[in-house]
């Protein structure tokens, strides 16, 4: 694969300064509030160095990079070791949102001060009976002056718990059901009415919170296109987080490089030596297959329901790296990061745990398979 002299140059531009940035020991996990705000700071100090959000406008923070060069910048952030991006709910899945669907106000008093993480966010799409039947929403708003009151509760907010502002569906036609009548809104966490409860993951982290809204207020500049639209303004991306924003090719070349070194270091056992190239093979097809698919979209092309695809195969290549890592560690593989002799800070055995998430959210595995069968090879419901 070749790359232009100007994308060589971004390159490098991204490397040294990371190479020079990157805190040298690894930061507390960000699903801790102290993790969570460190992670914070790391994120300001990337805005101010111009690298927070490199593919979006300048008049928003970034610095109009292409697409082919927001994958370049994501690989040398992973091959740096930077801190995980506590800004992503907001940065890869909001920021779509607006840029295609969001007023001019709604841009500007929204996407610097996301991008700044000065104003942090967390998606509240699930409800306890709306996951992967997302158009089953009970929540709800009604109309008042000036704004909206919403009543209802969501689930399973990454990091809502150190949050400061959600967005999700409500129903504002009381009449209507599944997609039809209901609205996205973007809400303050700080009012009257809304109450945050965290919720611990595997790893007895604070990695969720479930928001509970009793007549929270949202105003009508905070609606995200119109009233009653709100399925087709979230549908409208949800393609862009499987397929291409959310997990850049970066991410798995960088863990693929770890589990050689951890092979090599661990005694090169011949038995795993056809694993091991299997992980880097695999995640070097995902960053090929992810280079097509934006070369296509630089000439115009769209990402559609072939993005499920994507999302099957990085979730299960996670998993599959992580377990044998596990395997390799051995007994090792159980020493937590207070532990003496733990490998990398105990972070294969955190990590693995993370990845059996994979096949859940973005929507779950079993989701796609549904979609790919329907649409890309028309099989019957
Ligand atoms: C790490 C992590 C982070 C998350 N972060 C967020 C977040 O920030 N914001 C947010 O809103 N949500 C978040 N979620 C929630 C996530 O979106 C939901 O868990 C997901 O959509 C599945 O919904 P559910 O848990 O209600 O499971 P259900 O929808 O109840 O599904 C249960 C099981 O049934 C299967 N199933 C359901 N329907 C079908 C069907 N039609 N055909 C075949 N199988 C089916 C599912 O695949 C699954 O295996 C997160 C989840 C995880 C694990």
């Amino acid at each position: 694969m070749k790359f232009s002299a100007k994308e060589q140059a971004f390159r490098a531009d991204c490397r040294a300064w990371l190479e020079a940035s990157v805190p040298q020991a690894p930061l507390r996990s960000h699903n801790t509030r102290a993790g969570f705000f460190a992670h914070v700071a790391w994120e300001r100090r990337l805005f101010e160095a111009g690298l927070a959000v490199v593919s979006w406008p300048e008049a928003y923070g970034g610095r109009a990079a292409s697409l082919m060069e927001w994958l370049i910048f994501e690989e040398e952030y992973y091959r740096a070791g930077a801190p995980a991006r506590v800004t992503q709910n907001g940065i890869f899945l909001l920021a779509p949102t607006l840029f295609e669907f969001g007023t001019d106000e709604q841009k500007a008093r929204i996407l610097r001060p996301m991008a700044a993480a000065e104003v942090m966010w967390a998606q509240a799409w699930s409800e306890p009976n709306a996951g992967s039947d997302l158009a089953n929403v009970r929540s709800t708003a009604r109309r008042v002056d000036g704004g909206w009151r919403l009543t209802g509760q969501k689930t399973w907010c990454s990091r809502g718990s150190f949050s400061d502002r959600i967005y999700g569906l409500f129903r504002t036609d009381p009449d209507s059901t599944r997609h039809r009548g209901l609205t996205y809104f973007m809400i303050d966490l700080d009012q009257p009415g809304v109450t945050v409860r965290g919720i611990h993951d595997l790893a007895g982290e604070e990695a969720f919170a479930e928001v509970f809204l009793e007549d929270a207020f949202a105003a009508d500049h905070d609606v995200i296109g119109a009233a009653g639209e709100g399925w087709k303004v979230a549908m409208a991306t949800t393609s862009s987080e499987r397929g291409l924003s959310l997990r850049s090719p970066g991410r798995y070349m960088a863990t693929a490089d770890r589990i050689i070194q951890l092979w090599k270091d661990g005694g090169a056992d011949p038995r795993l030596r056809d694993r091991v190239l299997k992980c880097w093979m695999d995640a070097q097809a995902y960053r090929l297959n992810t280079f097509q698919t934006a070369t296509r979209m630089m000439s115009g092309g769209t990402i559609g329901a072939d993005s499920s695809f994507n999302k099957i195969f990085w979730s299960e290549m996670d998993i599959a790296t992580h377990e044998l890592a596990l395997e390799i560690l051995g007994p090792r593989a159980e020493l937590l990061a207070t532990a003496p002799g733990a490998v990398e800070g105990g972070r294969w055995l955190h990590d693995f745990l993370f990845s059996l998430a994979g096949p859940i959210y973005a929507g779950t595995n079993e989701i796609q398979r549904n979609i790919l069968a329907r649409r890309v090879l028309g099989l019957p419901r």
